[in-house]
């Protein structure tokens, strides 16, 4: 059957979007394949599409545990039944459920962390397997914005499987993530579809402030100017919520936070809210808007200068997915980066977490190990990371660990913590030059992906003198506020159920 054909019978839709079909034809023909596309592309349909065309089973790793459950929702609203994830969500009862009929399901969402469990694992390794899918790839490199030490653990997963087709994803990922990317999954021969992160319905705007004050006037008046709805990022949880504070200090109640010290309820009624425009304005850090499909947001304000110029990239990418002009602005502050300069310091252990975590003359033992690791006050990435070369040392529950083991361990570990710090203050010395420099702002990000130059672009970026007003507009939803965010919430949940 054409792919065409495949496409509307199964997915209803008439065209593939760009780097769809190339993808799926590769993997159909039985290659590996990395893909790099777009936030908003459509990656999900090419690994749903293969699997459909293969007949076979597809295992899904993604970083993302909070959000599998969105994506086996998704899939099941697509007519894809036989989907679940395994995460450390599901209960015992329901996990050794799943477990125990896993022939029964076609998709099945992990994460990197979940297979290190033997008894999932070799559950996993019970069954045939199509495709190997490894969602946001660029987990798998050290140099990549979200490290996740298990993800260097997948190529020998793959290789128990009996090597299925793997298909690698990413949207963003420079050429060195992307080598990177290729080496660990071991595909040498596997086809490359990188397609460009410009996004030209979106205009690039940086504006630079010396004062706080001022920044939060402008934004105050862009909120109120720019046709919405629109997402707001913040450096941090705190300033999240001081800003809409602010924004309904001035009136605005249309307006609400999220971020991941929120509870999983209440983060969820703000995300249902924005997606059914009951909300015109979210504020939030980070852990807002992956896997988030909303086509119609207009603008995304930085109120700080994020961390890396490849999460900047995939946070205004959730503007304009229906390809309508949308604005991105970032208001910079030369002190915005003082807390991700922080947070580098904080995100793997020090020295002195080290030596403590690996001081004992006794041998480390599984169980009081999560513990001393708790005690040593290590971030989560610090306790996955430490957690991670441990084990792959073999150290842990051994009797017979020497004290220069220990010691070359150490060594091996403040190294890699020292490359990987200053691997994240380049990331964070390059955005900063980027958000200070007077160059073309597009062309400066895809110079940094290692793309040729694109075509001018009407309304290109504030160095080409761009204009914000051309975003301006009234649109604006009466205020809505619930003070009963139980009761909207459930009626939220029944309207899903009933959906
Ligand atoms: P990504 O993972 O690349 O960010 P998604 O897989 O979430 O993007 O897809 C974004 C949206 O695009 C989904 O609503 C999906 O149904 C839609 N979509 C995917 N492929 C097509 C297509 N060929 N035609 C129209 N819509 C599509």
């Amino acid at each position: 059957m054409e792919l065409e054909a495949a496409l509307k019978q199964h997915f209803g839709f008439t065209a593939f979007r760009p780097g769809q079909k190339e993808i799926i034809s590769d993997l159909i023909s039985g290659n590996d394949v990395l893909g790099m596309l777009p936030t908003g592309t459509g990656k999900t349909l090419i690994y749903q599409m293969a699997a459909v065309l293969l007949k076979g089973r597809a295992l899904v790793v993604s970083p993302l545990v909070s959000l599998m459950q969105d994506q086996v929702d998704q899939f099941k609203q697509a007519g894809f039944k036989r989907t679940v994830a395994l995460n450390s969500f599901l209960d015992h009862s329901d996990r050794q459920a799943v477990l125990k009929q896993i022939d029964h399901y076609q998709f099945v969402f992990v994460s990197p962390e979940i297979i290190q469990n033997p008894f999932i694992r070799s559950v996993l390794l019970s069954v045939e397997w199509s495709l190997f899918v490894v969602d946001e790839a660029h987990c798998i490199s050290q140099w990549g914005h979200e490290f996740r030490p298990y993800y260097l653990d997948l190529a020998d997963m793959k290789k128990e499987m009996g090597n299925p087709l793997c298909l690698a994803l990413t949207a963003t990922a420079t050429k060195k993530v992307q080598r990177d990317i290729l080496d660990h999954l071991k595909m040498e021969d596997a086809k490359i579809h990188i397609h460009s992160v410009n996004r030209p319905n979106i205009s690039i705007f940086v504006e630079t402030f010396d004062d706080y004050e001022q920044k939060l006037d402008r934004t105050m008046k862009l909120v109120k100017q720019l046709k919405g709805p629109g997402i707001i990022y913040t450096n941090t949880r705190n300033a999240a919520e001081k800003l809409v504070f602010a924004l309904q200090n001035e009136g605005m109640n249309d307006v609400s936070y999220y971020h991941g010290g929120m509870d999983s309820d209440e983060r969820l009624l703000v995300q249902k809210q924005f997606l059914e425009s009951q909300l015109h304005v979210i504020v939030c850090t980070n852990a807002f808007g992956m896997g988030i499909n909303k086509p119609d947001i207009r603008y995304v304000i930085h109120y700080h200068t994020p961390s890396t110029i490849e999460g900047y990239v995939q946070e205004i990418g959730r503007a304009g997915r229906d390809s309508e002009p949308s604005a991105a602005v970032l208001l910079h502050h030369p002190a915005d980066l003082e807390i991700p300069y922080h947070f580098v310091e904080q995100e793997l252990p020090d020295n002195t977490q080290v030596d403590y975590v690996l001081s004992d003359h006794e041998p480390l033992k599984e169980n009081s190990f999560a513990e001393k690791i708790e005690l040593a006050g290590l971030s989560e990435t610090g306790q996955r990371f430490m957690e991670y070369h441990l084990k792959k040392a073999e150290l842990l529950n051994r009797p017979d660990v020497s004290i220069e083991e220990k010691t070359a361990i150490k060594t091996m570990l403040i190294t890699k913590i020292e490359e990987r710090k200053a691997e994240k203050i380049k990331s964070l010395k390059l955005i900063e030059r980027w958000a200070t420099s007077s160059e073309c702002k597009r062309k400066e990000l895809l110079r940094y992906f290692g793309e040729a130059e694109a075509d001018d672009v009407e309304n290109c970026c504030s160095s080409c003198d761009a204009e914000i007003s051309h975003f301006y507009g009234k649109q604006r939803l009466p205020g809505t506020s619930f003070e009963f965010w139980e009761d909207e919430l459930k009626r939220l949940l029944r309207q899903e159920v009933y959906s």
